[in-house]
């Protein structure tokens, strides 16, 4: 089998998959990582000779050449072709969204256009999406349902209740069909072969998933769940908020579920008749199953909802989705869904751009998962980071880093930190993906690595830098005073931050929406101190002493606030399947939201 090949196509006895092909490919893989990176990159150039971007950097001299080894073609690339973000490439892009054909970024013509989700950099970007994508998608898919069929053994033959969502497509200027990279996927031939191989289907039609009102759709795969619910192995979502939000819905939706599986209805909301006609076609009256799910239901009402989904789905093995980076914050609320037993499974890491790694342990908690990185699917490099340590720069380059020259997946450390560099099959060259991570350890030659964080900074006032994972660690201080010393039943549903620096001196805001009854101001007051005391980047620590950036603002909105993002990310293209709240925004239309919708302010008095 050509490993570089990237796919595996092999099956056992040449009949159905079998988990342990891909974990052998996998293991062979590993043990020749650094030689595969090579041999992808070269691939990579053959495939796309002559194309114009790289005509840029190399003139008319020919990339890949007989008389050159891999090396050193590896050599000659990194040394001529620079460092590019997406505003570098965004030309090229856009002139294949307005219908040139010429080979811009690669010699295979790009059809389909993906978008980023947008809630980390605040603006969606268009990504090139080919049969690779679809196809590596599948591939890691695969991998990772090996590893976890090895810990969590599931029955062949059941339902996976997939809370996923397409987002609504549109064509370009130029006729290319643009959506989220999970709405090509979902659409993809790749995506029926997973359900045949692995003989598990997820609970919904296709006119559910592609209904293209998120709402809607999370009704009807609730709905679609528990008529399958003897059947259903696991419970899935790509990220972890959309499976809180399913299920937080569902508090409020159940006794409409409840009548439609009585009576085999289905509830008005559902208009888009594509999505009527195939639910309605597996529907039936079931006065014996709505029974037990409203007992049940009663039940775990009285109980806050805990363990929602081992109550109803009996069967689950685990759930499974991204619980890493800026998922943590919703681990907890799914740890109570899932009840103490019923393990939560931390899913592999990837972007619109391209698989990133797999999650080869799936028994570790979310907190310690790393993700092994695929040699197979692009050429990484990884570019040495330093934090700066307690440097009055006095900058707001929007950044907290030094860095290093880019270092191949062969020469990465232990230890390290690290910003992630992509050459892909889809037409990105040394492309600055943004994210930071470190590396945990190796399996054989391949690192496995620690998400850490998106690498833009988040929060600066003056010299002070907090990423988004110094503000995770803040709010997860200030949400503990709010459990702990609340009399009423209080939880974080979600929060972000921005930077207010419209007054001298300018301050932080951190937006919280709360979950239960009313809080105690001394409560909320408290907890607005704590998280102010809790930064310990050195410039926020001395600007807050030497009052050059003002007390910690504590903002809670009310509840629904944060649901109002997300439909106003949805409404712009967005699918909930990728959607991530933004941790710090100074977009003018969220900040509407937020400041509309405040209900109550605090102001620190630490450091008074
Ligand atoms: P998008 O391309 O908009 O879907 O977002 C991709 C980004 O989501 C990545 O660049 C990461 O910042 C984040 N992401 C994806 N997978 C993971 C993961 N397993 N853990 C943490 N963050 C992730």
């Amino acid at each position: 089998m050509e490993l570089a090949a990237a796919v595996v196509t092999k099956s056992c006895n040449g009949g159905d998959y079998c988990h342990g092909d891909i974990i052998c490919w996998f293991e062979e893989v590993a043990e020749k990582a650094d030689v595969l990176q090579t041999e992808t990159l070269v691939r990579i150039l053959e495939l796309n000779r002559g194309i114009e971007y790289l005509k840029k950097w190399f003139g008319g001299i020919e990339i890949v050449r007989r008389d050159m080894d891999g090396p050193a073609i590896e050599s000659l690339f990194t040394s001529m072709v620079p460092l590019a973000s997406h505003a570098d490439l965004e030309p090229y892009i856009l002139r294949i969204a307005d219908g040139d054909t010429a080979p811009l970024i690669t010699r295979e013509p790009i059809r389909l256009l993906s978008l980023s989700s947008g809630t980390t950099e605040g603006r969606q970007k268009y990504v090139p999406f080919t049969h690779h994508s679809a196809r590596t998608t599948l591939q890691i898919f695969k991998l990772a349902a090996a590893y976890r069929s090895r810990a969590y053994p599931t029955r062949e033959g059941g339902r996976i209740l997939e809370l996923i969502y397409s987002s609504k497509e549109f064509k370009t200027k130029g006729g290319l069909k643009a959506g989220t990279a999970t709405t090509h996927y979902y659409n993809s031939e790749e995506f029926k072969i997973k359900q045949e191989q692995t003989k598990s289907f997820t609970c919904s039609p296709e006119e559910v998933i592609s209904n293209g009102d998120y709402k809607q759709t999370t009704y009807c795969h609730l709905l679609l769940g528990l008529y399958f619910r003897e059947q259903v192995e696991f419970i899935t979502s790509t990220f972890a908020y959309s499976t809180v939000q399913a299920f937080r819905s569902f508090e409020e939706l159940w006794k409409e579920i409840y009548t439609d599986i009585k009576e085999g209805s289905l509830s008005s909301r559902i208009t888009v008749t594509k999505t009527r006609k195939s639910v309605l076609r597996i529907v039936y009256p079931n006065p014996c199953l709505a029974s037990k799910i409203k007992s049940i239901c009663e039940e775990l009402e009285g109980n806050n909802w805990y363990c929602l989904i081992p109550k109803l789905w009996p069967n689950a093995k685990y759930v499974y989705s991204i619980m890493t980076g800026s998922m943590l914050p919703y681990v907890k609320k799914l740890r109570h869904y899932a009840g103490d037993q019923l393990p939560l499974v931390s899913a592999d890491y990837g972007s619109t751009e391209s698989w990133i790694g797999v999650n080869m342990d799936p028994s570790f908690p979310p907190e310690k998962v790393t993700f092994a990185v695929m040699p197979t699917f692009s050429y990484f490099e990884f570019i040495p980071l330093h934090r700066k340590k307690n440097q009055n720069t006095g900058s707001n380059s929007g950044d907290d880093f030094l860095e290093d020259d880019p270092v191949p997946l062969s020469q990465v450390k232990v230890g390290q930190e690290y910003e992630i560099v992509l050459t892909t099959f889809t037409g990105l060259y040394r492309y600055r993906l943004g994210d930071v991570v470190e590396v945990a350890g190796f399996y054989k030659k391949i690192p496995k690595l620690n998400f850490i964080c998106r690498r833009k900074l988040i929060l600066t006032v003056n010299i002070d830098k907090n990423t988004e994972k110094d503000l995770q660690m803040v709010v997860e201080k200030g949400s503990q005073i709010l459990m702990k010393k609340s009399s009423s039943k209080a939880e974080l549903v979600d929060f972000t931050s921005h930077a207010d620096v419209t007054k001298q001196p300018g301050h932080y805001v951190i937006y919280w929406e709360i979950d239960g009854e009313e809080v105690e101001e001394e409560v909320l007051g408290e907890c607005c101190r704590v998280m102010d005391a809790s930064f310990v980047d050195h410039g926020y620590v001395v600007s807050r002493k030497a009052n050059s950036i003002g007390p910690l603002e504590l903002c809670i909105v009310e509840k629904g606030t944060f649901k109002k993002i997300l439909e106003h990310f949805i409404g712009n293209g967005a699918a909930l399947s990728q959607f991530k709240t933004p941790r710090c925004t100074s977009n003018q239309v969220l900040l509407k939201i937020l400041n509309v919708c405040t209900v109550k302010r605090f102001l620190s008095t630490a450091y008074a």
